[in-house]
């Protein structure tokens, strides 16, 4: 009956056929009555079977017989603060099948609730999503939010609960690591790489476990996978009629480690370098004015001066210890993984001391640029223009939005004025190129396996310098670069040639890359060839990390595979 003559759309309905629409499913249920508990939010629906054929779940023969009811007690989605049950009447019948083992079975409503349950499938199916989204914790918080009434261990129970997806017949199979705990201990991802999802995740990292799910999957023709041994010999035995692949990632990773170890024996050369590429910036920008500094009244006593030089060398002392310990340990031929347990350090850290032929050199402190960098260049323009006060600067910086100390913005004043006496431009001062001790060989590694048109100015600046300055360091940049070339333009045709100039070429560390690609050619050759890389796989890595901390450290390899595999 119309209200009003434009609203015609409005209508009164009897209550009960208004909220039928709400039920789980029209087709098998009927509401027949309902009642609202104001003081306790609660709107009780009760609901009878209205399913005319009910076939019995053993033999599937169909029966009308009834013979009880009984009433089942589901919740069900809210409605705004109102919790909301269905008090459900259902029928148990007799199975007149004599062939049957059941005499009685209860009827199913397969699009309500499973046999069992207390919820209804769409709240389970709800609170599921929550869970595999947030996790227990944070899940239960978010439930509560939207009016649920749940707690973190029925969650994590619902999300351990919930059926795996089917494993599906992977073609393209992308294998690799993750931490379980980092440093100490390991586990496997599998990925299908041609929809990208995650197929299983292992709790351990070794050939067996590996060649026993590929055993059971062997649709598998492809395996993406990184340069470890043991992968290998896993995929060798499981999946003998796979063709490996080694993921560019990983042989990008592994020509940054050699160029690493070759530029840890050119701290020289790093350093002029550096000094070369402050003066070609300099000539850019044009030297900032020499200017008298205002020295504020707090200066770093001779004391602290002292206390920081004893700090460092401890440090590096503490630096040269586990690089002797694991050198040792490793020629006694101890395994990595007892190293990382004996010494209590990770695994990358126990690579990568192995990897240098000397014990790191000492550091000067590190700089403090980090907070006052968003200000860097509002600073070098003030100086430009003549204004030298630091704590007016620091007033400045602070109406700024600036929180730190005036006495980190002194330090980097101090900074700009020594370079002005130098005859450098302030500019220099905002670049981890032009410091004093040069930039690390590892900094210097990753800019130069950076594609060059995405390196910063200074960052290409310094690598023109380096490679003008020395014509080995030119050669192994030429080398490194070709290769990388390799791999963007995926030229396996060309592998070989390379390794045997990198091999002739008399770098030792590029050399012996090389060589390690010998070990592993037909992989490493279908990596440069084939379109498969593990990008999807290192993205699920990193979702898993996210996963794992959610769980406060508490989640187990069970909850995670659960969690990683239902989120789509
Ligand atoms: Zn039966």
């Amino acid at each position: 009956m119309p209200l009003h003559k434009e609203a015609s759309a409005f209508v009164t309905t009897p209550v009960l056929t208004f909220l039928t629409r709400f039920l789980p499913d029209v087709t098998t249920l009927a509401l027949e009555a309902w009642h609202v508990d104001d003081a306790a939010t609660q709107l009780t629906l009760h609901v009878t079977s209205t399913q005319a054929c009910v076939s019995c779940p053993c033999c599937h023969v169909q029966t009308p017989r009834v013979h009880s009811r009984y009433t089942r007690s589901l919740a069900d989605l809210p409605w705004g603060a109102y919790h909301v049950r269905l008090q459900l009447r259902v029928r148990k019948f007799f199975c007149d099948n004599p062939a049957c083992p059941r005499q009685i079975f209860t009827e199913r409503l397969s699009t309500v609730a499973a046999p069992w349950a207390r919820r209804t499938t769409r709240l389970s199916q709800l609170l599921n999503a929550f869970g595999i989204a947030l996790g227990g914790e944070a899940g239960a918080r978010l439930v509560a939010r939207v009016g649920l009434r749940t707690s973190p261990p029925t969650l994590l129970r619902l999300i351990r609960a919930a059926p795996v997806p089917d494993a599906s017949t992977p073609l393209v199979l992308g294998v690799d690591e993750w931490a379980w705990r980092r440093g100490q201990r390991y586990g496997t991802i599998l990925v299908n790489l041609e929809d990208h999802r995650v197929l299983d995740l292992l709790p351990e990292r070794s050939a067996e476990s590996v060649a026993s799910w590929l055993a059971q999957h062997p649709t598998v023709l492809v395996v993406c996978r990184d340069r470890s041994a043991l992968y290998a010999e896993g995929i060798r035995r499981g999946a003998p009629q796979a063709v490996q692949v080694v993921d560019r990632f990983h042989l990008v990773k592994n020509l940054r480690e050699a160029v690493e170890a070759f530029l840890h024996n050119q701290r020289a050369a790093l350093q002029v370098a550096a000094a070369c590429t402050a003066q070609a910036l300099t000539l850019v920008a044009g030297p900032g004015p020499v200017t008298a500094m205002y020295r504020g009244r707090r200066q770093c006593s001779h004391v602290e001066q002292q206390r920081r030089e004893v700090e460092q060398q401890q440090r590096h002392a503490a630096w040269v210890t586990t690089y002797e310990a694991i050198h040792t340990l490793h020629a006694q031929g101890t395994p990595v993984a007892t190293i990382v347990q004996q010494l209590g350090i990770s695994r990358p850290t126990v690579y990568a001391y192995l990897r240098r032929a000397t014990p790191p050199s000492p550091r000067s402190p590190q700089r403090s640029g980090q907070v006052l960098r968003p200000y860097m260049s509002y600073l070098i323009r003030r100086w430009r223009e003549g204004s030298t006060d630091s704590m007016q600067l620091w007033r400045e910086l602070r109406a700024l939005g600036y929180g730190h100390s005036a006495r980190t913005v002194s330090r980097f004043l101090t900074r700009l004025r020594r370079a002005s006496e130098a005859g450098w431009a302030p500019e220099t001062q905002t670049s981890s190129y032009t410091r004093p001790q040069g930039p690390s060989a590892r900094a210097v590694s990753f800019t130069w396996v950076c594609p060059a048109a995405k390196r910063a100015p200074d960052a290409q600046m310094y690598v023109d310098q380096l490679t003008q300055g020395d014509p080995t360091i030119a050669q192994a940049y030429t080398l490194s670069q070709a290769f990388l070339t390799l791999v963007r333009e995926r030229r396996g045709d060309a592998l070989e040639a390379w390794m045997t100039e990198a091999a002739a070429s008399g770098i030792e560390a590029l050399a012996r890359f090389a060589q390690g690609l010998q070990e592993d050619l037909a992989a490493v050759k279908a990596g440069l060839t084939l379109p498969w890389s593990n990008g999807p796989v290192e993205g699920h890595v990193n979702r898993l990390k996210l996963l794992k901390r959610q769980g406060y450290g508490r989640a187990d390899v069970g909850l995670l595979r659960q969690r990683v595999i239902q989120a789509a």
